[in-house]
């Protein structure tokens, strides 16, 4: 294969970050002959572990400081490791997924529809497996369930997708952009390549995301849970109904929540409008049964157990205020509510009618603690804790009564004190059980 010439070849490509996509990205590079020099600021074990692998393969490796704002002042080519992939497949079948919040669910039941019609697919990107190593395989799966965060589009140009999906939009990441509007021209970014063959799914209850698709090229799908759409929701049968013909009952889906439905309407809708095969009758049997053959995902709106008379749940992937409110939203029992972690500049406001309806009493902690309390004490209970994780589970356990729901939906990121959102979902499931 030759590989569309990214930069001369003598020239030096810096690999920035060692974690996953950064080291895939450097051996993708370096099996194709670069020049490849890769560097993180932090030295952990980890980071250690993928330097020695690194040097193993020629790849110069340092611990230090590159900063991207200098690069990208002085001309320097800034491309994100999915941009680096992208030159290396051949002709690969790409369905794209962003927005703010529902992209991996979406993402894994594309990949989980595309191989219920025996097609080889795998799902990559923000979702897990980098890009990078998939265009580093002897045959690379034609089908590529392609999950894009917004820091991924910004530097990705050739994205050009065959089908685009918009799950919705909403304030998020503004501890890292200094306005929503620059967040979501980001977004925006996985329809610069549109033209009069494109295919995007979007949101119809999502005003802001029709807003952005309005005058991009191409057909348009559109999906609702409310109201008429391709892929739509029918309130009186309570089937799922795509491209006009039910597909599913609500109840043969097995995830909880409205926004689910939601998730495996964009995810059938964008596998059949990626071929016309995939609108036969045979063919939407086989997503049929593969829809009701998928599982949440861990950290998800996931129940870990009910102890006691009450229910535990795990939904610690909320990272934001609009994921949070979506998940206290579906709570059917009474609901002590943990949020907290590190804030990340949305209002905790937003949160004030489903919290009111839903939640007997906000157990606020970590940094963000003092802004919960203060936004959400006017309508309802809130106890303040500190960063301790143990007492925070404790506090949950006196508060709750046989019947009610326990629920970690954070809104915030895990950072002040976990490692990431996985950690923090799995101590709340271990202490959750331990003392049962
Ligand atoms: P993302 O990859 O965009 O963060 P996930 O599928 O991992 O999305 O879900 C993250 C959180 O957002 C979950 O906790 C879930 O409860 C919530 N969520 C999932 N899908 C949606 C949706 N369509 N709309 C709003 N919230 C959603």
């Amino acid at each position: 294969m030759t590989p569309r010439e990214l930069v001369p070849r003598e020239s030096e490509i810096a690999v920035i970050g060692l974690a996953k996509s950064g080291r895939a990205v450097a051996m993708l590079l370096r099996k194709h002959g670069y020049n490849v020099y890769a560097s993180d600021v932090a030295s952990s074990p980890d980071t250690g572990r993928c330097a020695e692998e690194l040097r193993a393969q020629g790849i110069a490796v340092d611990v230090g400081r590159h900063d991207l704002a200098f690069a990208r002042e002085n001309g320097i080519t800034i491309a994100s490791e999915v941009e680096v992939a992208l030159n290396f497949l051949e002709e690969p079948r790409i369905v794209a997924i962003t927005g703010t919040n529902g992209k991996t669910t979406t993402t894994a039941l594309i990949a989980h529809l595309l191989r219920g019609l025996d097609l080889e697919a795998v799902e990559a990107g923000n979702i897990g497996t980098p890009l990078s190593e998939i265009a580093g395989r002897e045959q690379a799966p034609k089908w590529i369930s392609l999950e894009m965060s917004s820091f991924q589009l910004h530097d990705t140009p050739s994205l050009k997708p065959l089908v685009g999906v918009l799950t919705n939009l909403s304030p998020d990441h503004l501890d890292r952009y200094s306005s929503v509007e620059e967040y979501y021209a980001d977004k925006r970014r996985l329809f610069a390549n549109a033209d009069g063959d494109s295919v995007w799914v979007v949101n119809h209850d999502d005003r802001a995301v029709m807003r952005m698709a309005r005058d991009v090229a191409g057909h348009k799908y559109s999906f609702s849970v409310s109201e008429d759409a391709e892929a739509c929701l029918d309130a009186r049968t309570n089937e799922l109904v795509v491209l006009g013909a039910p597909l599913l009952q609500r109840r043969d889906l097995p995830l909880l929540g409205q926004h689910n439905v939601g998730n495996a309407l964009a995810a059938s809708v964008a596998v059949m409008a990626a071929d016309r095969s995939h609108q036969t009758q045979k063919a939407r049997k086989g997503i049929a049964a593969a829809l009701r053959t998928f599982r949440s995902l861990p950290h998800r709106l996931e129940l870990v157990g009910e102890f006691g008379g009450v229910q535990w749940i795990n939904d610690s992937k909320a990272t934001n205020v609009s994921s949070a409110a979506v998940a206290i939203d579906g709570m059917e029992r009474p609901t002590v509510l943990l949020l907290g972690g590190r804030h990340k500049g949305e209002a905790y406001t937003a949160l004030s009618d489903v919290v009111r309806r839903k939640a007997k009493r906000v157990i606020a902690y970590g940094e963000a603690a003092p802004i919960i309390a203060t936004d959400l004490r006017p309508v309802v209970d809130v106890v303040r804790l500190g960063s301790d994780f143990d007492e925070v589970i404790q506090a949950a356990r006196a508060a709750a009564r046989p019947g009610d729901a326990v629920l970690l939906s954070p809104a915030c990121s895990s950072y002040d004190m976990f490692s990431n959102y996985e950690e923090r979902g799995e101590r709340f499931r271990a202490l959750a059980a331990k003392e049962a």
